[in-house]
């Protein structure tokens, strides 16, 4: 199990492309926390909601690392290190 994150130098500066959910908005659907694609500015909803969209996003484009932008949050994910990432 890798130790340390290799794809850190891939985040861009991005702010939020949505204010939700960008998939939950568009299906009417409901989230329960919400996780930014550090590579896109995408927004997704986490694994506790049913629909998954933030790790659906890193399936289809190979995204691999997203934060949390929950209020107070400061952690972030790797999806191919498996790792926890602190900002
Ligand atoms: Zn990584
Ligand atoms: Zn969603
Ligand atoms: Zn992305």
């Amino acid at each position: 199990m890798a130790t340390q994150c290799t794809h850190l130098k891939q985040i861009q500066n991005v702010h939020p492309n949505t204010k939700g959910c960008e998939e939950c908005l568009k299906a009417g659907d409901r989230w329960v926390h919400l996780r930014m694609c550090l590579l896109c500015g995408h927004v997704g909803c986490c694994d506790s909601s049913k629909n998954k969209h933030a790790t659906k996003h890193f399936h289809q484009t190979q995204h691999p690392v997203m934060r949390s932008i929950e209020p107070g949050e400061q952690w972030g994910w790797c999806y191919i290190d498996e790792l926890e990432l602190d900002f």
